[in-house]
């Protein structure tokens, strides 16, 4: 049905191309390039030793996302349906330039970051709806577990249980163990930059600022138990309250272990979380004498911590994430929680990589699959929740990621 180009070949992308070789009946012709070509020979050869396509099918290149002219050229040689974006949020930009000018679609999982500020929004991706609007190219934003997965369950509540949404809380509970003292699930200088961020939440028509992980609160999740939560700020909520204007307060939880925290709060004690270059004076290796050296600290720290793509293996536990949501039905109040678990050893089993990483590579898969049925093809800009939620829960039932509801339950929030 189409031809698929995966940029990024860490974490999140591996999964997504796993998924995206289980569905070779909508996706004809797939290539995985990035900035390191042999990590998507090595990942193209692991797919293709399961058997999931033939050995061969599947091509890579080399590309800096970075770079505009780069990716145009790359885009005009392969001519892909849709471009899905699994490398770094700082490349959004870049790569939505490039589609515009080849003519592609476009999807991600994450919104824009500029490199040298810690700050994310969907203003700059919006910017674009216009341009994409005009080319009739569809950009598909946010589309992995959360932003993803939650912007479309509450669409699937707003359709069918709902009348009025009026508080949306989003729970991220990650209960796993990978035996590590310190690691991140996803890459470590993004998942670092938005844990250190001061807190944001949505009330009553404005944003409320809090200081770094200053509200938490235990929570119960299902199978696991209870779990502090910290109130985060989250990108979903941007979105989420400008299409869903009945809400009052929307919110995003995240837990975290005390050894996690302990660690976060040496990393920024001792400066290791800053995102600006310093200079520094070092003795050469070769022994010619001191040299001056660059570096910024977070990603020299990203250089020494464990790749997140490597803890699968002895990762155990499961995630569970979902929505919890109070609103009006038929003149009633009512309660609704909708969530999915998954397991970190069942992940890796099927594609190499710890359940976070799955979470956010099969629903890429999915929105992925969804343009290319045309059920998710339309010309703008848009966040998922603005697409059908319908077919999307389905696939998610089929593809590794089944949910689960809970009806006038406690939401304990
Ligand atoms: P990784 O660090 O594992 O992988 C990033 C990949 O992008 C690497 O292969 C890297 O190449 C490549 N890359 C980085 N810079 C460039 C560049 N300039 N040009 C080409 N390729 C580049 O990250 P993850 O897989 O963990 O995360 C991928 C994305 O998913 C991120 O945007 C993250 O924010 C998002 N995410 C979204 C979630 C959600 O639920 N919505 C949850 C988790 C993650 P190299 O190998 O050379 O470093």
């Amino acid at each position: 049905m189409g031809k698929v180009l995966i940029i990024g070949a860490g974490g999140v992308a591996s999964v997504a191309a796993h998924k995206v070789a289980q569905n070779s009946d909508v996706f004809t012709d797939i290539m995985i390039a990035s900035r390191t070509e042999s990590k998507c020979k090595a990942l193209a050869k692991a797919i293709e030793d399961k058997g999931l396509v033939p050995a061969g099918s599947i091509k890579t290149a080399h590309v800096d996302a970075d770079n505009v002219p780069e990716l145009v050229a790359l885009f005009n040689s392969y001519k892909p349906d849709l471009v899905m974006n699994l490398a770094l949020p700082y490349q959004d930009l870049t790569i939505m330039e490039a589609c515009l000018q080849s003519g592609v679609s476009y999807l991600d999982t994450a919104n824009y970051e500029p490199k040298d500020e810690a700050h994310f929004e969907y203003s700059w991706q919006w910017a674009f709806k216009e341009r994409f609007e005009q080319a009739g190219l569809t950009a598909i934003l946010g589309c992995g577990f959360d932003p993803g997965v939650t912007s479309i369950y509450t669409a699937y509540a707003a359709k069918h249980h709902f009348d009025e949404i009026q508080y949306l809380d989003i729970v991220d509970c990650n209960a796993g163990d990978h035996h590590k003292a310190f690691a991140t699930n996803f890459n470590p200088e993004i998942n670092i930059r938005e844990i250190t961020q001061k807190g944001l939440y949505w009330e009553n028509g404005q944003w409320v600022e809090t200081e770094p992980l200053e509200i938490h609160k235990p929570l119960t999740y299902p199978e696991i138990g209870p779990k502090e939560s910290y109130l985060l700020h989250h990108e979903e909520i941007e979105s989420l309250v400008k299409n869903y204007p009945t809400i009052k307060r929307a919110r995003f939880w995240m837990t975290f272990g005390e050894q996690y925290l302990k660690h976060l709060d040496v990393i920024q004690n001792i400066g290791m979380s800053r995102i600006d270059e310093i200079e520094y004076t070092a003795e050469a290796v070769d022994g010619s004498g001191p040299v001056k050296v660059k570096i910024v600290p977070l990603q020299f720290l990203k250089a020494v911590l464990p790749n997140p793509q490597e803890l699968g293996e002895n990762y155990e536990g499961q995630t569970s994430i979902g929505c919890r949501i109070r609103g009006i039905k038929d003149g009633k109040e009512r309660t609704y929680y909708v969530y999915n678990n998954c397991s970190h050893r069942a992940a890796y089993e099927e594609t190499g990589m710890q359940g976070v990483s799955y979470t956010t590579g099969v629903p890429a898969m999915i929105g992925a699959k969804l343009f290319m049925q045309g059920k998710w093809k339309r010309a703008g800009v848009w966040n998922v929740e603005e697409f059908d939620p319908d077919p999307f829960m389905e696939q998610l039932n089929t593809q590794g990621l089944p949910w689960h509801e809970i009806f006038d339950g406690d939401l304990e929030l």
